[in-house]
């Protein structure tokens, strides 16, 4: 068993849509599920809500619990960006008639999230290993209908407001999203810095998204520090707590590690190295590898080498047969016709399996399968591929990509046997 199956089992643990309660500092609750953390700070004329998690199930259990340990009514709602399992359950809330709170390009991505529906359906059920829908027209329609949070203030770059004992100041960030906002609390010291940290290595980059933010998101951690905050919450769901030296720490091995991965695809990129001879060459020096704050158990450092070439380079790459190419299966057809038999291919990939070069493998099987998906041989041999690479991969995206395709050779595998 590897540790990605055992924090799966954690994850099994806990299912059913439970959220789990802390109080790290007299006056913050925390809120967490197993993919994210929310919160809410009590002030002397009431409460400030930061995010409200996924689900209507999750927000109303933060709801009920407020509820039932202050007296206070929720004056403003603060979302700290906008992905979804960080203001999915915001519909509860509502009671309370709260100032809600976003940056302003906040709403460009909830309108990418209506048109993009099917697109953000399939990501999320291969990166989640969850349901995929159908898309019909029902369900379309069911998409076009979802009524997202609706914020009542915007602000561009800065914005602050006082509640009772407390100041709340947000500052726009960009990093998983362009959306961002981090809140500081002076008079405790406490900042919430959403999924600026996530208790793991930063997801700086996904397969599966579109470029984030490597230097900016750093540069914002570095104002995080300027201000020396005694504690820092995060949104992520790991260790969303940090409190006295873990502070310093965090914050310096992420900044540290996002700079010198930034610095050495930046060299590359000026020296004129195509991105596939470099990609497994940026590392973190050993003392950021061994780094409880960096551990590769969501995202990983290639995700982040593609995110941060992707951000500055175009894609051409500076090959004149990539400038204008022809679809992958014409030319794979082409390869395939001049070695004129599948069989040597299939004995090929079967030596390289052996050779323990699976990635190489499963790119020399995409020659036959580009023409032939059908071919049950090709089909087993990436399952055998897909299954070893599976077996040593500790992130939780690339596991669970790998997945869905083990899944998918499955069902055709089982489909052509019956
Ligand atoms: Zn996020």
């Amino acid at each position: 068993m590897n540790s990605f199956t055992s924090k799966k089992n954690k994850f099994q643990k806990l299912k059913g849509d439970e959220v789990i309660f802390d109080n790290p500092h007299p006056d913050i609750h925390i809120a967490n599920i197993p993919i994210a953390t929310a919160c809410w700070v009590k002030t002397t004329e009431g409460i400030v809500v930061i995010d409200t998690l996924l689900k209507n199930i999750h927000g109303e259990q933060m709801y009920n619990k407020i509820k039932t340990t202050t007296d206070g009514i929720i004056k403003y709602l603060i979302i700290t960006h906008g992905h979804r399992d960080h203001h999915g359950g915001y519909r509860p809330f509502m009671q309370d008639s709260p100032e809600i709170i976003t940056q302003s390009l906040f709403l460009e991505r909830l309108e990418k999230y209506k048109i993009q529906a099917p697109y953000q359906d399939r990501v999320k059920s291969i990166q989640f290993n969850m349901p995929m829908k159908k898309v019909t027209p029902e369900q379309l329609e069911k998409w076009r209908q979802i009524k997202y949070i609706s914020p009542t203030k915007l602000y561009d770059e800065f914005f602050s407001f006082k509640l009772g004992d407390k100041t709340f100041e947000l500052y726009h960030a960009r990093g998983e999203t362009d959306c961002a906002t981090w809140v500081w609390i002076p008079e405790i010291k406490v900042a919430f810095v959403g999924d600026l940290l996530i208790g793991r290595f930063p997801n700086i980059g996904n397969p599966f998204k579109p470029t984030r933010f490597a230097l900016p998101w750093a540069r914002t951690l570095e104002k995080i520090r300027e201000k020396k905050p005694k504690m820092i919450i995060h949104g992520g769901y790991y260790h969303p707590v940090y409190k006295d030296y873990e502070v310093r720490e965090v914050l310096d091995h992420t900044i540290e590690a996002i700079h010198i991965i930034h610095d050495q695809v930046i060299d590359y990129i000026n020296n004129g190295v195509p991105l596939y001879d470099f990609i497994n060459k940026v590392k973190l020096p050993e003392y950021l590898q061994k780094s409880p704050y960096l551990t590769s158990q969501y995202s990983r450092i290639e995700f982040a080498v593609q995110n941060i070439y992707r951000w500055y380079h175009g894609y051409f790459d500076f090959n004149p047969a990539h400038l204008l190419p022809v679809p992958e299966a014409t030319i794979n057809r082409e390869i395939l016709s001049l070695i004129g038999n599948k069989a040597s291919i299939l004995n090929r990939v079967q030596e390289l399996i052996s050779k323990h070069k699976l990635q190489l493998a499963l790119q020399v099987l995409n020659i036959i399968l580009f023409e032939d998906m059908k071919n049950v041989e090709a089909r087993k041999l990436r399952l055998k591929i897909l299954k070893e690479i599976r077996e040593e991969d500790n992130c939780m995206i690339s596991f669970n990509i790998w997945t869905y395709y083990i899944n998918e050779d499955k069902k055709f595998i089982s489909y052509y046997k019956s």
